[in-house]
């Protein structure tokens, strides 16, 4: 069973997608989107590889509190195989919702087998190149160039427009943590 490479994670969020959310960010990425907001995930040597087994065992421990993930990145499907077993493990095992942000294109996707077979596991998928000065400073979606692509009928695009911008969490021992697209500047 392989292993996903991860930038950092998040038990539970309400601005990464409808509802509350298990969030992934995965590490590594060579896209080179101008202004990338992330650019801490690019590095491929960095990040820490977790076994996909022990992270679907995660995701469903957390299954009475949340109503789905979200992968975000770094870019997912530059780890083909771990993102698209954890996908189907994940997805065999439960019927909460997957939601993946990606800087291909779904025609880019699509071409690729090693990249398609993941995609019958992804519920929405937020998919091209981001690129900063065409943010739409309301939205948490990223940039108004990406598609989103309802992949199944679990969402709508209503469901998609409600999600927060942003959120900002406080934990028991004080650490902030800000979330979502331009997390308050
Ligand atoms: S795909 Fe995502 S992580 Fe990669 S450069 Fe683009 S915005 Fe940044």
């Amino acid at each position: 069973m392989p292993a996903l490479k991860l930038h950092s994670q998040l038990n539970l969020s309400y601005s990464n997608g409808p509802g509350a959310r298990f969030v992934l960010w995965v590490q590594g990425c060579s896209l080179g989107c101008p202004g990338c907001f992330n650019p801490e995930t690019h590095d491929f040597d960095r990040g820490e590889l977790v076994a996909v087994q022990d992270l679907v065992g995660k995701a469903l421990k957390l299954k009475t509190k949340i109503e789905g993930i979200t992968i975000s990145g770094g870019e997912p499907f530059q780890q083909p195989e771990a993102l698209f077993e954890f996908l189907k493990e994940f997805k065999e095992r439960s019927d909460l919702s997957v939601l993946v942000f990606s800087g291909f294109t779904l025609s880019e996707i699509e071409e690729q087998p090693s990249l398609k077979r993941s995609l019958p596991y992804i519920d929405v998928l937020i998919a091209g190149r981001y690129a900063a000065n065409l943010v739409e400073s309301n939205k948490w979606l990223g940039s108004a160039n990406q598609q989103q692509h309802l992949l199944t009928d679990r969402y709508t695009q209503e469901d998609l427009q409600s999600v927060p911008k942003t959120e900002v969490q406080i934990s028991s021992d004080g650490e902030i943590r800000k979330s979502g697209i331009d997390p308050l500047g």
